[in-house]
């Protein structure tokens, strides 16, 4: 055997627990050999009979005999190298997949064992390099994932196929195995593989190195999946070489191998991230993993913590003292968990596990483990599908959110208003509840919770003014807003009304409760009073820039009861007249110095035609005079608040003048024209249509 120390060993199950934190337990399960399902042959249960190497002699030479190939007893000079004789299945992404569970004995005498290297990994008699399969061996035969290939170039000589495969100790059931006869005439045993699962060529046809030739499988006298790897020199058995150069090889001196790997591979040759323990049940079941890659978050993975999975190592010659480094990786490589493991006794197959805390965070994670200087590791992603906003979920119409989901692959978003946006982020206006399917770069799928948008309705800003907004400068307006949560006035004040006394384009701002706001404007207008503006005097008559009521000043002293827009010169003096302006402000003339002078003669009148005519008129009138003095005249056209239209300097060569009056641009209305000299004054009226 194998010795009996290890017989026992692996029903030891560790099981450290260390009072249980909230922060961190510290749950580490330690599972050994049994457990972890690798059996292995020994002297009571041989991989090969002694029966059962007769007839695979007895075969082989009679196929060798019939394909005309050389058949010796002779222990020959190496000349055929040998290559790994197994490869995982493509797509497998474990470090690595086997361990030596025995070597050939070296040592002939019964009861006793030693190996090549003079170490004992081996049982007694044993003939062959057994490469057992790890982890999951049941698991791994189930679904192919350790093919057997052709260490060398050769032919098939014997071949069986078609029996039970999942044998788990001693019987003498038939094992699916291959014989292959190199050029060399050695040959190479690949036993107990799995049922149907050998090369399609059949015996007489060659095979390439390298090529393939079965999956391992435990049929045959075998106690678990594993290749059983012999090496004859020559056609007997007795020509049993180990392919393994040592100082223990009492066989060969000379190693077989085109590259002899080292007698121990201590390694950790695969980590996962487990949901819950992996099942490992007695032989034969196909163990459970219960590994994932994906991890909704809240999780809870059963015999588990809240968000606690389970990280494995499985390690091939775990040796004592020496330590593996475990390392959770946050998706930008920072470390978010780490911690070690150190081996108190040495092992060949053993898998540790142990309760970690997973990350909240949405990502891609990694869980790497280092031991004897390599690492092996494997992705996980926590996945958390979250909607994220730009600003609070309620707000104002006419405003937006954009409403981003945790990244992944691909999106879809779904909500009360629209379905089937794709995209990371969605823009969204409306009220609604919106929720965000997710499916992650490793294909993890994951719904986020509901998120209630509520879009509420902006306020309606209004001003009422209290009076007119077009005053005289002196007056003021109170501009009063409707009832809101908050006030803002362009002139800076943040009362609900304000009291106006300038011009300007005052704009309210009001804001409710939620934030929202609208803004209206009113324009006011506050007049200057047009003060100084000059009287116009016409002969002897004043006519105030005003309207009436106008009060008359003479010397200062107001001249009662005559309020018209005119009045006649009465004494010469200082005059100046106070009324109501174009705008309505009250407002103070010009003063003028006026000596009163006389109105033409009666005579000098009489002798003058003047006409405007047509009057009323609707177009341009003409103004006729005839009979006065050559000279320059003065033509004014005034309205009747006294404001003059047009001012003209004529001059009447002879007795006469004609003159178009323009008068399209006045409004309807009653005007005064005067034409006067420096001695004369002429004045009609004329109505415009
Ligand atoms: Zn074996």
């Amino acid at each position: 055997m194998k010795n009996n120390t290890h017989k026992i060993l692996p029903y030891i199950f560790l099981f450290f627990s260390i009072s249980l934190r909230a922060q961190d337990p510290l749950i580490q399960n330690i599972t050994l050999s049994k457990e972890s399902g690798v059996e292995e042959n020994n002297q009571n249960n041989p991989c090969i009979s002694v029966e059962q190497y007769k007839l695979i002699e007895h075969r082989s030479n009679e196929n060798a005999q019939k394909l005309g190939l050389e058949i010796t007893s002779e222990r020959k000079a190496l000349t055929t190298s040998l290559n790994w004789p197994l490869k995982s299945k493509d797509g497998l992404s474990d470090c690595s997949y086997y361990g030596i569970s025995a070597y050939v004995d070296q040592n002939p005498a019964a009861g006793v064992f030693t190996d090549y290297n003079c170490g004992t990994n081996t049982y007694d008699a044993h003939r062959g390099t057994d490469i057992a399969i790890y982890p999951y061996p049941f698991f791994k035969l189930d679904h192919d994932e350790v093919e057997v290939i052709s260490a060398a170039a050769g032919t098939i000589i014997d071949k069986v196929d078609g029996n039970f495969d999942k044998n788990c100790g001693a019987n003498n059931l038939q094992a699916n195995y291959l014989v292959i006869q190199h050029a060399d005439g050695s040959r190479v045993l690949y036993f107990h593989m799995k049922k149907n699962s050998l090369t399609s060529k059949s015996i007489g046809q060659t095979v390439i190195q390298g090529e393939f030739l079965g999956v391992v499988g435990s049929s045959g006298n075998s106690s678990g999946p594993h290749l059983h790897f012999e090496v004859w020199a020559g056609s007997t058995v007795s020509t049993l070489v180990d392919p393994y150069e040592g100082s223990c090889n009492m066989l060969n001196t000379q190693t077989w191998w085109a590259v002899q790997k080292p007698y121990t591979e201590p390694a950790i040759i695969k980590v996962s991230v487990n949901t819950t323990d992996a099942v490992f049940p007695a032989c034969p079941t196909t163990e459970t993993p219960n590994e994932a890659r994906c991890f909704n978050i809240p999780f809870k993975g059963s015999g588990l913590p809240d968000d606690y999975a389970k990280f494995y190592i499985f390690m091939r010659n775990e040796t004592q003292g020496k330590t593996a480094e475990m390392k959770i990786l946050n998706p930008d490589g920072t470390v978010f968990n780490n911690w070690t493991y150190t081996s108190s006794t040495s092992y060949k197959f053993s898998a540790r596990n142990f309760s970690k805390k997973l990350p909240s965070v949405h990502g891609t994670y990694k869980f790497i483990a280092t031991y004897n200087g390599t690492s092996c590791e494997q992705t996980f992603e926590v996945v958390k599908a979250e909607i994220t906003a730009n600003g609070p979920l309620k707000f104002c119409e006419g405003t937006n959110r954009v409403l981003t989901a945790s990244p992944a692959k691909k999106y879809a978003w779904n909500n009360s208003i629209s379905i089937g946006d794709t995209t990371q982020s969605i823009t969204v206006y409306k009220s609604g509840t919106y929720y965000v399917t997710i499916t992650s770069f490793e294909g993890c799928v994951d719904i986020s919770p509901p998120i209630t948008v509520e879009v509420v309705p902006n306020p309606i800003a209004v001003i009422t003014p209290d009076g007119p907004i077009n005053f005289c400068e002196g007056f003021m307006v109170t501009l009063a807003s409707n009832n809101a949560a908050g006030y803002s006035w362009s002139n800076g004040a943040n009362t609900k009304n304000i009291i106006v006394t300038q011009s300007g384009n005052y704009v309210l701002t009001v804001t409710d409760q939620n934030g929202c706001s609208d803004t209206s404007a009113i324009k006011i207008s506050v007049f200057t009073p047009q003060n100084g503006v000059p009287i116009s005097v016409i002969g002897d008559s004043l006519f105030s820039p005003y309207y009436m009521p106008v009060y008359w000043y003479l010397n200062n002293n107001p001249i009662p009861v005559d309020t018209g827009i005119n009045i006649k010169c009465k004494d010469s003096g200082l005059y100046y007249s106070a009324g109501y302006d174009s705008n309505g402000c009250f407002s103070i003339s010009d003063t003028i110095t006026l000596k009163c002078k006389t109105t033409a003669s009666t005579s000098e009148v009489d002798k003058v035609k003047f006409m405007v005519w047509p009057n009323p008129t609707n177009e341009n009138p003409k103004l006729v005079v005839n009979g006065i003095k050559p000279g320059i005249y003065s033509l004014e056209i005034f309205d009747m608040y006294g404001r003059i239209l047009l001012h003209e300097v004529l001059s009447a060569g002879e007795n006469q003048i004609e003159k178009e009056i323009p008068v399209s641009s006045f409004p309807s209305g009653l005007y005064l024209l005067t034409l006067q000299s420096n001695t004369n004054l002429f004045l009609t009226k004329f109505i415009k249509n």
